[in-house]
Protein backbone atom coordinates (compact mmCIF):
# COMPACT_ATOMS: atom_id res chain seq x y z
CA UNK A 1 0.00 0.00 0.00
CA UNK A 2 1.40 3.53 -0.54
CA UNK A 3 1.33 6.15 0.79
CA UNK A 4 -1.43 9.02 -0.01
CA UNK A 5 0.66 12.23 -1.23
CA UNK A 6 0.40 15.66 0.69
CA UNK A 7 -2.70 17.59 -0.14
CA UNK A 8 -0.54 20.89 -0.08
CA UNK A 9 2.13 21.76 -2.95
CA UNK A 10 4.28 21.10 -4.35
CA UNK A 11 1.92 19.09 -6.45
CA UNK A 12 2.65 15.40 -6.46
CA UNK A 13 1.89 12.50 -8.35
CA UNK A 14 -0.90 10.66 -7.07
CA UNK A 15 -2.41 6.63 -7.71
CA UNK A 16 -5.73 6.39 -8.63
CA UNK A 17 -6.32 9.80 -9.60
CA UNK A 18 -7.20 8.82 -13.13
CA UNK A 19 -9.91 6.53 -12.66
CA UNK A 20 -8.38 3.30 -12.25
CA UNK A 21 -10.62 0.71 -11.16
CA UNK A 22 -9.05 0.47 -8.09
CA UNK A 23 -9.12 1.16 -3.80
CA UNK A 24 -7.47 4.42 -4.98
CA UNK A 25 -11.05 6.09 -5.90
CA UNK A 26 -12.35 5.43 -2.59
CA UNK A 27 -9.65 7.52 -0.87
CA UNK A 28 -9.28 10.24 -3.62
CA UNK A 29 -13.09 10.87 -3.43
CA UNK A 30 -12.26 10.90 0.87
CA UNK A 31 -9.41 13.18 -0.07
CA UNK A 32 -10.96 15.55 -2.26
CA UNK A 33 -14.25 15.61 -0.58
CA UNK A 34 -12.28 17.04 2.02
CA UNK A 35 -10.30 19.14 -0.14
CA UNK A 36 -13.59 20.11 -1.70
CA UNK A 37 -14.79 21.40 2.13
CA UNK A 38 -12.16 23.13 2.18
CA UNK A 39 -12.74 25.10 -1.00
CA UNK A 40 -16.55 25.38 -1.10
CA UNK A 41 -16.24 29.00 -0.76
CA UNK A 42 -15.42 28.90 -4.91
CA UNK A 43 -18.88 27.02 -5.38
CA UNK A 44 -21.13 29.63 -6.39
CA UNK A 45 -18.79 31.47 -8.52
CA UNK A 46 -20.24 31.09 -11.93
CA UNK A 47 -18.48 31.29 -14.71
CA UNK A 48 -19.73 30.66 -19.05
CA UNK A 49 -17.59 27.93 -20.62
CA UNK A 50 -19.02 29.36 -23.91
CA UNK A 51 -19.98 25.85 -24.98
CA UNK A 52 -22.88 25.10 -27.38
CA UNK A 53 -24.94 22.66 -24.91
CA UNK A 54 -25.40 20.61 -27.70
CA UNK A 55 -28.86 19.42 -27.52
CA UNK A 56 -29.20 19.30 -24.00
CA UNK A 57 -26.44 16.39 -24.06
CA UNK A 58 -25.88 15.27 -20.47
CA UNK A 59 -22.96 12.80 -19.26
CA UNK A 60 -23.58 10.88 -16.17
CA UNK A 61 -20.70 9.20 -14.16
CA UNK A 62 -23.16 6.90 -12.19
CA UNK A 63 -21.88 5.02 -8.81
CA UNK A 64 -24.18 2.74 -7.37
CA UNK A 65 -23.97 0.78 -3.87
CA UNK A 66 -22.09 -2.30 -5.29
CA UNK A 67 -18.73 -2.41 -3.56
CA UNK A 68 -17.62 -5.92 -3.87
CA UNK A 69 -15.09 -7.41 -6.43
CA UNK A 70 -14.05 -10.85 -8.02
CA UNK A 71 -10.44 -9.48 -7.82
CA UNK A 72 -8.52 -9.34 -5.07
CA UNK A 73 -5.79 -6.77 -5.63
CA UNK A 74 -3.29 -6.22 -2.81
CA UNK A 75 -3.99 -2.55 -3.14
CA UNK A 76 -7.64 -2.30 -3.16
CA UNK A 77 -10.67 -2.35 -0.36
CA UNK A 78 -12.93 -4.26 -2.27
CA UNK A 79 -10.92 -6.76 -3.00
CA UNK A 80 -12.52 -10.20 -2.34
CA UNK A 81 -15.65 -8.06 -0.89
CA UNK A 82 -18.31 -9.66 -0.03
CA UNK A 83 -22.02 -7.73 -1.03
CA UNK A 84 -24.75 -9.93 0.79
CA UNK A 85 -28.00 -10.19 -1.15
CA UNK A 86 -29.76 -7.18 0.09
CA UNK A 87 -26.67 -4.95 -0.57
CA UNK A 88 -27.05 -6.88 -4.37
CA UNK A 89 -30.80 -6.16 -4.75
CA UNK A 90 -30.27 -2.56 -3.46
CA UNK A 91 -27.85 -2.25 -6.15
CA UNK A 92 -29.76 -3.68 -9.13
CA UNK A 93 -32.87 -1.75 -8.00
CA UNK A 94 -31.30 1.16 -7.95
CA UNK A 95 -29.39 0.48 -11.53
CA UNK A 96 -32.70 -0.40 -13.14
CA UNK A 97 -34.31 2.56 -11.52
CA UNK A 98 -31.40 4.78 -13.18
CA UNK A 99 -31.43 3.13 -16.54
CA UNK A 100 -35.35 3.70 -16.48
CA UNK A 101 -34.43 7.58 -15.64
CA UNK A 102 -31.98 7.52 -18.72
CA UNK A 103 -34.98 5.55 -20.63
CA UNK A 104 -37.79 8.11 -20.46
CA UNK A 105 -35.23 11.37 -21.36
CA UNK A 106 -35.59 12.98 -23.99
CA UNK A 107 -32.48 14.51 -24.58
CA UNK A 108 -29.28 13.03 -25.20
CA UNK A 109 -27.59 11.34 -22.45
CA UNK A 110 -23.92 9.54 -22.35
CA UNK A 111 -23.21 7.19 -19.02
CA UNK A 112 -19.98 6.11 -17.66
CA UNK A 113 -20.74 3.48 -14.51
CA UNK A 114 -17.99 3.52 -11.99
CA UNK A 115 -18.95 0.91 -9.41
CA UNK A 116 -16.57 0.59 -6.45
CA UNK A 117 -15.72 -2.98 -7.82
CA UNK A 118 -17.08 -4.95 -10.44
CA UNK A 119 -19.85 -4.29 -12.09
CA UNK A 120 -19.81 -6.62 -14.99
CA UNK A 121 -19.95 -9.92 -13.11
CA UNK A 122 -23.24 -8.51 -12.14
CA UNK A 123 -25.82 -9.56 -15.02
CA UNK A 124 -27.70 -6.46 -14.16
CA UNK A 125 -24.80 -4.14 -14.88
CA UNK A 126 -24.95 -6.32 -18.50
CA UNK A 127 -28.12 -5.80 -18.88
CA UNK A 128 -27.95 -2.10 -18.69
CA UNK A 129 -25.41 -1.53 -20.43
CA UNK A 130 -27.21 -3.36 -23.59
CA UNK A 131 -30.35 -1.88 -23.01
CA UNK A 132 -28.75 1.96 -23.41
CA UNK A 133 -26.53 1.23 -26.02
CA UNK A 134 -29.99 0.74 -28.09
CA UNK A 135 -31.43 3.71 -27.30
CA UNK A 136 -31.59 5.90 -30.16
CA UNK A 137 -30.58 9.38 -27.21
CA UNK A 138 -27.93 7.10 -25.37
CA UNK A 139 -25.10 8.40 -27.03
CA UNK A 140 -22.67 6.31 -25.14
CA UNK A 141 -22.58 3.79 -22.47
CA UNK A 142 -19.39 3.03 -20.50
CA UNK A 143 -18.37 0.85 -17.49
CA UNK A 144 -15.29 0.81 -16.10
CA UNK A 145 -14.46 -2.84 -15.90
CA UNK A 146 -11.58 -5.12 -15.20
CA UNK A 147 -13.33 -7.58 -17.80
CA UNK A 148 -13.45 -10.83 -15.81
CA UNK A 149 -16.52 -11.51 -17.71
CA UNK A 150 -16.99 -13.83 -20.35
CA UNK A 151 -17.73 -11.73 -23.06
CA UNK A 152 -20.37 -13.74 -25.37
CA UNK A 153 -23.27 -10.93 -24.07
CA UNK A 154 -21.64 -8.20 -26.02
CA UNK A 155 -23.15 -9.61 -29.17
CA UNK A 156 -26.38 -8.03 -28.06
CA UNK A 157 -25.19 -4.92 -27.63
CA UNK A 158 -25.24 -1.69 -30.25
CA UNK A 159 -21.60 -1.75 -30.40
CA UNK A 160 -21.59 1.76 -31.99
CA UNK A 161 -23.00 3.17 -28.69
CA UNK A 162 -21.30 0.69 -26.46
CA UNK A 163 -17.53 1.27 -24.88
CA UNK A 164 -15.47 -0.25 -22.30
CA UNK A 165 -12.59 1.36 -19.85
CA UNK A 166 -10.81 -1.82 -19.08
CA UNK A 167 -7.90 -2.39 -16.42
CA UNK A 168 -5.19 -4.73 -16.42
CA UNK A 169 -4.10 -5.88 -13.09
CA UNK A 170 -1.31 -7.86 -13.15
CA UNK A 171 -1.35 -10.95 -10.53
CA UNK A 172 -4.77 -11.14 -11.00
CA UNK A 173 -5.31 -12.47 -14.22
CA UNK A 174 -2.38 -14.45 -16.52
CA UNK A 175 -1.25 -12.24 -18.99
CA UNK A 176 -2.47 -14.26 -21.92
CA UNK A 177 -5.73 -14.84 -20.78
CA UNK A 178 -5.83 -10.68 -20.72
CA UNK A 179 -4.34 -10.54 -23.77
CA UNK A 180 -7.16 -12.68 -25.42
CA UNK A 181 -9.68 -11.16 -23.66
CA UNK A 182 -8.71 -7.61 -25.60
CA UNK A 183 -8.12 -9.28 -28.67
CA UNK A 184 -11.49 -10.90 -28.49
CA UNK A 185 -12.89 -7.32 -27.64
CA UNK A 186 -10.93 -6.14 -31.04
CA UNK A 187 -12.04 -8.82 -32.61
CA UNK A 188 -15.65 -7.97 -32.47
CA UNK A 189 -15.28 -4.40 -32.96
CA UNK A 190 -15.79 -3.19 -28.86
CA UNK A 191 -14.50 -0.06 -28.67
CA UNK A 192 -12.62 0.01 -25.83
CA UNK A 193 -9.18 1.18 -23.76
CA UNK A 194 -7.00 -0.40 -21.18
CA UNK A 195 -4.61 0.98 -18.96
CA UNK A 196 -2.29 0.21 -16.01
CA UNK A 197 -1.49 1.92 -13.06
CA UNK A 198 2.13 3.37 -12.91
CA UNK A 199 3.59 0.88 -10.48
CA UNK A 200 7.36 0.03 -11.03
CA UNK A 201 6.10 -3.61 -10.91
CA UNK A 202 3.98 -2.63 -13.54
CA UNK A 203 6.21 -1.62 -15.89
CA UNK A 204 7.47 -4.94 -18.04
CA UNK A 205 3.41 -5.62 -17.67
CA UNK A 206 2.45 -2.58 -19.28
CA UNK A 207 5.43 -2.64 -22.24
CA UNK A 208 4.63 -5.87 -22.97
CA UNK A 209 1.20 -4.98 -23.03
CA UNK A 210 1.63 -2.26 -25.22
CA UNK A 211 3.58 -4.31 -27.44
CA UNK A 212 1.00 -7.39 -27.82
CA UNK A 213 -1.94 -5.28 -27.86
CA UNK A 214 -3.81 -3.90 -31.43
CA UNK A 215 -1.82 -0.71 -32.31
CA UNK A 216 -5.03 1.31 -32.35
CA UNK A 217 -6.00 0.30 -28.60
CA UNK A 218 -5.19 2.90 -26.44
CA UNK A 219 -3.42 1.41 -23.36
CA UNK A 220 -3.10 4.38 -20.76
CA UNK A 221 -0.96 4.38 -17.06
CA UNK A 222 -2.00 5.95 -14.56
CA UNK A 223 0.71 7.56 -12.17
CA UNK A 224 0.91 5.53 -9.03
CA UNK A 225 -0.36 7.41 -5.47
CA UNK A 226 3.03 8.13 -3.72
CA UNK A 227 5.25 8.25 -6.78
CA UNK A 228 7.40 11.63 -7.90
CA UNK A 229 8.10 10.71 -11.26
CA UNK A 230 11.58 11.53 -12.50
CA UNK A 231 11.96 12.84 -16.11
CA UNK A 232 13.43 9.70 -16.56
CA UNK A 233 10.83 7.79 -14.93
CA UNK A 234 8.47 9.84 -16.14
CA UNK A 235 9.53 8.90 -19.87
CA UNK A 236 9.87 5.07 -19.63
CA UNK A 237 5.83 5.63 -18.92
CA UNK A 238 5.55 8.32 -21.78
CA UNK A 239 6.94 5.54 -24.11
CA UNK A 240 4.19 3.08 -22.97
CA UNK A 241 1.11 6.18 -23.23
CA UNK A 242 2.11 9.03 -24.77
CA UNK A 243 -0.82 10.68 -22.98
CA UNK A 244 1.10 10.08 -19.48
CA UNK A 245 2.29 13.85 -18.80
CA UNK A 246 -1.88 14.56 -18.22
CA UNK A 247 -1.76 11.88 -15.40
CA UNK A 248 1.85 12.48 -13.49
CA UNK A 249 0.75 15.02 -11.70
CA UNK A 250 -2.24 16.46 -10.15
CA UNK A 251 -4.56 19.14 -11.80
CA UNK A 252 -4.63 23.16 -10.07
CA UNK A 253 -8.33 23.26 -10.28
CA UNK A 254 -9.89 25.89 -7.45
CA UNK A 255 -11.84 28.34 -8.95
CA UNK A 256 -11.59 26.79 -12.86
CA UNK A 257 -13.98 26.55 -15.37
CA UNK A 258 -15.16 22.56 -15.08
CA UNK A 259 -18.18 21.19 -16.84
CA UNK A 260 -19.13 19.32 -14.17
CA UNK A 261 -22.13 20.32 -12.52
CA UNK A 262 -23.96 21.18 -15.69
CA UNK A 263 -23.30 19.00 -18.32
CA UNK A 264 -22.01 16.17 -16.95
CA UNK A 265 -22.90 15.31 -13.13
CA UNK A 266 -22.36 12.37 -10.77
CA UNK A 267 -25.30 10.27 -9.83
CA UNK A 268 -25.65 7.87 -6.72
CA UNK A 269 -27.90 4.51 -6.25
CA UNK A 270 -30.52 6.99 -5.02
CA UNK A 271 -30.08 9.63 -7.10
CA UNK A 272 -28.19 11.88 -5.38
CA UNK A 273 -26.91 14.86 -7.58
CA UNK A 274 -23.20 16.04 -7.35
CA UNK A 275 -21.15 17.57 -9.83
CA UNK A 276 -18.41 15.30 -9.52
CA UNK A 277 -16.80 12.12 -7.73
CA UNK A 278 -14.71 14.41 -5.63
CA UNK A 279 -16.74 17.27 -4.29
CA UNK A 280 -19.49 16.23 -1.67
CA UNK A 281 -21.75 19.22 -2.20
CA UNK A 282 -25.58 17.93 -3.15
CA UNK A 283 -27.14 19.43 -6.59
CA UNK A 284 -30.17 17.68 -5.74
CA UNK A 285 -31.95 14.65 -7.26
CA UNK A 286 -32.20 12.98 -10.60
CA UNK A 287 -36.10 11.86 -9.81
CA UNK A 288 -37.15 14.25 -7.80
CA UNK A 289 -36.81 17.19 -10.17
CA UNK A 290 -34.70 19.01 -7.82
CA UNK A 291 -31.11 19.03 -10.00
CA UNK A 292 -30.75 22.34 -12.21
CA UNK A 293 -27.52 22.11 -14.38
CA UNK A 294 -25.79 25.21 -13.31
CA UNK A 295 -22.09 25.96 -14.72
CA UNK A 296 -19.71 26.71 -11.55
CA UNK A 297 -16.10 26.69 -11.03
CA UNK A 298 -14.26 23.70 -9.09
CA UNK A 299 -14.04 24.53 -5.54
CA UNK A 300 -11.31 21.54 -4.96
CA UNK A 301 -7.97 22.47 -4.92
CA UNK A 302 -6.73 19.84 -7.30
CA UNK A 303 -8.38 17.28 -9.13
CA UNK A 304 -6.22 14.09 -9.84
CA UNK A 305 -8.40 11.61 -11.52
CA UNK A 306 -8.63 11.45 -15.04
CA UNK A 307 -13.15 11.21 -14.78
CA UNK A 308 -12.69 14.06 -12.97
CA UNK A 309 -10.19 16.43 -14.70
CA UNK A 310 -11.29 15.22 -18.33
CA UNK A 311 -14.03 18.00 -18.15
CA UNK A 312 -11.82 20.56 -16.63
CA UNK A 313 -12.11 23.13 -18.81
CA UNK A 314 -7.93 24.27 -18.78
CA UNK A 315 -6.78 20.56 -19.56
CA UNK A 316 -8.26 20.47 -23.24
CA UNK A 317 -9.00 17.04 -23.21
CA UNK A 318 -12.04 17.18 -24.56
CA UNK A 319 -10.14 17.94 -27.87
CA UNK A 320 -7.30 15.04 -27.17
CA UNK A 321 -10.57 12.24 -26.77
CA UNK A 322 -12.65 13.55 -28.79
CA UNK A 323 -15.15 11.23 -28.74
CA UNK A 324 -14.12 9.24 -26.17
CA UNK A 325 -13.54 11.31 -23.24
CA UNK A 326 -15.97 8.81 -20.83
CA UNK A 327 -14.05 5.72 -21.97
CA UNK A 328 -10.73 6.76 -22.20
CA UNK A 329 -10.37 6.82 -25.63
CA UNK A 330 -8.55 9.60 -27.54
CA UNK A 331 -8.94 11.00 -30.84
CA UNK A 332 -5.68 10.47 -32.24
CA UNK A 333 -2.45 10.13 -30.41
CA UNK A 334 0.56 12.29 -30.21
CA UNK A 335 3.43 12.00 -32.58
CA UNK A 336 6.11 12.89 -29.98
CA UNK A 337 6.31 12.05 -26.00
CA UNK A 338 7.41 14.42 -23.77
CA UNK A 339 8.82 13.78 -20.04
CA UNK A 340 8.57 17.45 -18.83
CA UNK A 341 4.83 17.15 -17.40
CA UNK A 342 3.17 19.27 -19.68
CA UNK A 343 1.39 18.21 -23.32
CA UNK A 344 3.31 15.77 -24.84
CA UNK A 345 5.71 17.24 -27.32
CA UNK A 346 4.13 17.33 -30.77
CA UNK A 347 0.69 16.71 -29.80
CA UNK A 348 -1.60 17.85 -32.15
CA UNK A 349 -5.46 17.07 -30.47
CA UNK A 350 -7.33 16.04 -33.54
CA UNK A 351 -11.15 14.50 -34.32
CA UNK A 352 -9.89 12.22 -36.77
CA UNK A 353 -11.42 9.00 -35.28
CA UNK A 354 -10.17 6.60 -37.64
CA UNK A 355 -6.39 6.90 -36.32
CA UNK A 356 -7.97 4.80 -33.93
CA UNK A 357 -9.77 2.26 -35.67
CA UNK A 358 -13.11 3.56 -34.08
CA UNK A 359 -16.62 2.48 -35.15
CA UNK A 360 -18.84 4.86 -36.82
CA UNK A 361 -21.29 6.80 -34.10
CA UNK A 362 -24.40 8.35 -34.26
CA UNK A 363 -25.12 12.26 -34.04
CA UNK A 364 -22.58 14.77 -32.82
CA UNK A 365 -21.11 13.34 -29.67
CA UNK A 366 -18.72 15.00 -28.15
CA UNK A 367 -17.90 12.44 -24.97
S1 LIG B 1 -10.27 -5.24 -10.03
FE1 LIG B 1 -11.45 -5.34 -8.14
S2 LIG B 1 -9.95 -5.71 -6.55
FE2 LIG B 1 -8.81 -4.98 -8.35
S3 LIG B 1 -8.69 -2.75 -8.10
FE3 LIG B 1 -10.55 -3.14 -9.31
S4 LIG B 1 -12.20 -3.26 -7.77
FE4 LIG B 1 -10.27 -3.50 -6.67
S1 LIG C 1 -12.06 19.91 -11.65
FE1 LIG C 1 -14.20 19.29 -11.92
S2 LIG C 1 -14.16 17.07 -11.72
FE2 LIG C 1 -12.26 17.83 -10.80
S3 LIG C 1 -12.72 18.08 -8.60
FE3 LIG C 1 -13.10 20.05 -9.63
S4 LIG C 1 -15.28 20.03 -10.09
FE4 LIG C 1 -14.68 17.89 -9.70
Amino acid sequence: MSTPKEPSAPVLAGHGRNGEHDRDRDRDHDRDRDRGRDHDHGRDEDHDHGRDRDGGHLSILYRGPLSSCDYDCPYCPFAKRRDGPDRLRQDRAALERFTGWVTGREHPVSVLFTPWGEGLVRSWYRRAMVELSHLPHVRRVAIQTNFSCRPGWLAEADLDTLALWVTYHPGQVSYERFLGRCRDLAGRGVRFSVGVVGLPEHLEHARRLRADLPAEVYLWVNAAEGHLYTDPEAALWTAIDPLFAYSRTPHRSAGQPCRTGDTVISVDGEGTVRRCHFVPAVLGNLYDGTFRPRARTCPAALCDCHIGYVHLERTGLYDVFAGGILERVPGALPTGPSVHGGVPEGFQPQRAQRAIGMPARRGTQTT
